[in-house]
């Protein structure tokens, strides 16, 4: 049975009604909580615009990493949760499979239209974007950008590989790393996430 990305699209929309006292929506394992773009935004541009043009490498390499221990952890406790179990699992017949799972989630999540276009198992994988929010907030406040500016996608990418095909958890993060060949935010007219495994040191 192939995924079926709207099934799980539809479970999370009608599971984050659900709202704890401080607003936290417990869901698929893991906590959730709605959050202003925006600010998420404002506070990773204005971070990397702090560090200053010198630093601008080293700025994206901490949100990008940032991203991916973050992505590596809550896909982790999804994927390991009651909802997962009851609603996904039973669609998944290979381990690739997983990946439209995650994808399914993360649309639900609001990060933009996700699609995976390549897969080498163990090696490679595409993944094509539109209207990711980090794109869309720095065109509207910054204008068009020189390099890819999607931090957060970019991390996620990464952490979806090493949860597949890195070392079991939690020793697998950062085996991959994913770059933004194209970006909106670049005037592209998609981002693109392509994560390659990290030679070994
Ligand atoms: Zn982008």
């Amino acid at each position: 049975m192939a995924i079926d990305g709207k099934k799980i699209i539809h479970a999370v929309m009608e599971g984050s009604r659900i709202r704890e006292s401080k607003g936290i929506i417990p869901l698929f394992g893991v906590y959730l909580s709605v959050f202003s773009v925006h600010y998420y935004n404002l506070l990773s541009f204005d971070f990397e615009r702090r560090l200053g043009p010198d630093r601008k490498e080293e700025a994206a390499s901490l949100l990008v990493e940032a991203a991916q221990e973050c992505g590596y952890a809550t896909f982790q406790g999804i994927r390991n949760s009651f909802e997962w179990a009851e609603l996904v699992a039973p669609m998944i017949e290979t381990r690739e499979d997983q990946i439209d799972g995650f994808l399914a989630v993360a649309v639900a999540f609001g990060w933009g239209q996700l699609t995976m276009t390549e897969l080498v198992p163990g090696e490679k994988m595409v993944i094509e974007a539109d209207e990711t929010y980090e794109a869309t907030g720095f065109l509207e406040r910054f204008g068009t950008a020189q390099t890819g500016k999607c931090y957060m996608l970019r991390g996620v990418a990464g952490a979806f590989m090493d949860l597949l095909y890195g070392q079991d958890y939690p020793d697998g993060c950062f085996t991959f790393q994913a770059e933004e060949p194209y970006c909106r935010a670049k005037g592209d007219g998609h981002c693109a996430f392509v994560a390659r495994k990290k030679p070994s040191d």
